[in-house]
């Protein structure tokens, strides 16, 4: 009698909820309100300052013009435009493409360049072909039941960010139960069914968005059926982000911070364990409309060289949020770099400097450029792309985060290495790629190849040589990727270094620009300058 009653309390207590967790949604607190956008999420912590930059001055080669101060104040006022947006109330705010904060990052651009004495500066418009899709109002929440313990309330996920594409919510709001697929392999999906269902996916931004394993998945869990997709990102913070990888056509996709993301990875896994994860639903409300025949533009200027052929120097001014490292870093070395060779002896090429229309969305700045520049495609030497050249390197390796995600993130006084691309793999352009981590302390990768992702893609139809740097860190498209992020030692680095290298490029005998893989040479640099 006494073993049949203990079964029973042990059989009740593996039902109901235990005494501890009998408070609201299990004992779990609930999430914090989104990270505040204009600061940094990042533990920021100056107990040791970022690697110093240790550059000797040249007498009469204006090197006070790349220093990193002075870049830093055009970094700047270029996230300031971003900040503007925010002001304005734009929903995606930042210096969206077509947008009036991203008009106004090209006018100061095109400002700059022609208070440089680049006299031909200006800003070139273009008709953005198809639609801007925009997001109005939205909501997502987690449905309280008190089935979750006594005074579960329901909780708005404060950090969640509809991804492009999702159509306003017929009725305006849809509540649906919740499975979780994991990272949403087809192994994490075996035995799931998604119909009819809100799927939540872990996504780890390793090392960044631009490089998760989780792209794509939240349009395919839809055509499995899933009425909605939250993309739960593991991040520090409760941070935004918007990236269309991660979304899912017409219907309802979200991207939430890491502290909301781990609230909802925790209540799922408590009331599956309760035995109530049916009664665990979302409800996601969302309007939004789509803006068309817009017109975006191209800021262009040039140094004109004692050749016309060219060699082209590209930033993209557009970026999402605050957009520090993307790409608020490229703009400010460009517009250093304008400055700098406006004050040098002419070139041998023409420099033509071009912040472009870039590619968040609507158009693509350098594909317009080459459209309305004919001229381009037997005139152009060589394209180098500065993008996201400055992002502080985030580490993650001495204390376990509280949620338990893995270690805490930090910034380190370094900067995070950038992936080298040389369309070409010339071994010339290699050996100067080489002299930025020996001779400027410009952190890359040990190796180089061809691929260039990034802005570079709209100058493909010009068949030339195209480099650069580039990375996508932790904060790569969300909010996160803020002004304080980006130091100005970097900054400098990167402006010292590109300055090196188009000088190069600019005296040496064209064919070693041309070059292919393979091909003999010797290096002629001598040392660091
Ligand atoms: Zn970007
Ligand atoms: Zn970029």
């Amino acid at each position: 009698m006494r073993a049949k009653l203990a079964l029973v309390v042990l059989s009740l207590l593996l039902v109901i909820p235990r005494a501890a967790d009998n408070t609201a949604w299990f004992g779990t607190p609930v999430p914090p309100p989104l990270s505040d956008p204009r600061k940094p999420i990042m533990k920021h912590d100056d107990a040791f300052a970022v690697l110093p930059t240790h550059f000797a001055r040249r007498s009469g080669r204006h090197d006070e013009l790349l220093v990193g101060a002075v870049l830093k104040a055009d970094h700047q006022k270029i996230v300031g435009f971003s900040l503007e947006s925010l002001a304005a109330g734009d929903k995606v705010w930042g210096r969206r493409a077509a947008t009036p904060a991203f008009i106004h990052t090209i006018e100061w651009t095109v400002n700059e360049l022609k208070t440089a004495g680049l006299k031909d500066a200006k800003t070139e418009t273009y008709a953005v072909p198809g639609p801007m899709w925009v997001p109005v109002s939205w909501q997502l929440q987690v449905v309280g039941d008190p089935a979750f313990g006594a005074g579960t309330q329901t909780v708005t996920l404060q950090s969640a960010f509809p991804q492009p594409g999702g159509a306003t919510i017929a009725g305006g709001s849809l509540t649906a139960p919740v499975v979780f697929v994991g990272h949403g392999t087809d192994a994490d999906l075996a035995g799931r069914d998604l119909k009819g269902k809100m799927a939540v996916v872990h996504v780890r931004p390793e090392p960044s968005l631009f490089g998760s394993a989780e792209q794509g998945v939240a349009a395919r869990l839809v055509q499995k059926g899933a009425l909605g997709v939250i993309n739960a990102v593991e991040g520090p913070g409760n941070a935004q982000y918007f990236d269309s990888r991660f979304a899912c056509g017409k219907a309802p996709c979200f991207m939430i911070g890491g502290n909301d993301g781990w609230f909802l990875q925790q209540v799922i896994g408590k009331a599956a364990n309760a035995g109530v994860l049916d009664k665990l639903k979302v409800s996601m409300s969302l309007a939004s409309e789509e803006k068309s025949a817009l017109t975006s533009a191209n800021g262009v200027a040039t140094i004109p060289g004692q050749s016309a052929k060219r060699i082209i120097v590209n930033a993209h001014a557009d970026g999402y949020f605050q957009g520090g490292d993307d790409n608020a870093s490229g703009l400010a070395v460009l517009v250093g770099l304008a400055r700098y060779f406006s004050k040098q002896p002419p070139p041998k090429h023409t420099l033509m400097f071009v912040a472009s229309g870039g590619h968040h969305g609507p158009g693509n700045g350098p594909g317009s450029l080459v459209a309305a520049h004919p001229e381009l495609k037997d005139s152009t030497l060589l394209i180098l792309n500065l993008e996201h050249v400055g992002y502080a390197d985030v580490v993650r390796g001495k204390t376990r985060a509280p949620n338990n995600t893995g270690m805490s993130w930090e910034l380190s006084v370094t900067e995070a290495a950038k992936a080298v691309g040389v369309t070409n793999e010339s071994p010339f352009l290699i050996d100067l790629w080489r002299q930025a981590a020996r001779c400027y302390g410009v952190a890359t990768y040990q190796s180089v190849g061809p691929t260039v992702s990034g802005d570079l893609g709209g100058y493909r139809p010009l068949g030339v040589p195209m480099t650069q740097m580039i990375q996508s860190g932790t904060f790569y498209h969300s909010s996160g990727d803020v002004y304080e992020a980006v130091p100005a030692e970097a900054l400098e680095r990167a402006a010292r270094f590109h300055a090196f290298l188009l000088e190069k490029a600019d005296e040496a005998p064209e064919a070693l620009i041309t070059a292919a893989k393979g091909t003999p040479y010797q290096s002629a640099l001598k040392g660091c300058q």
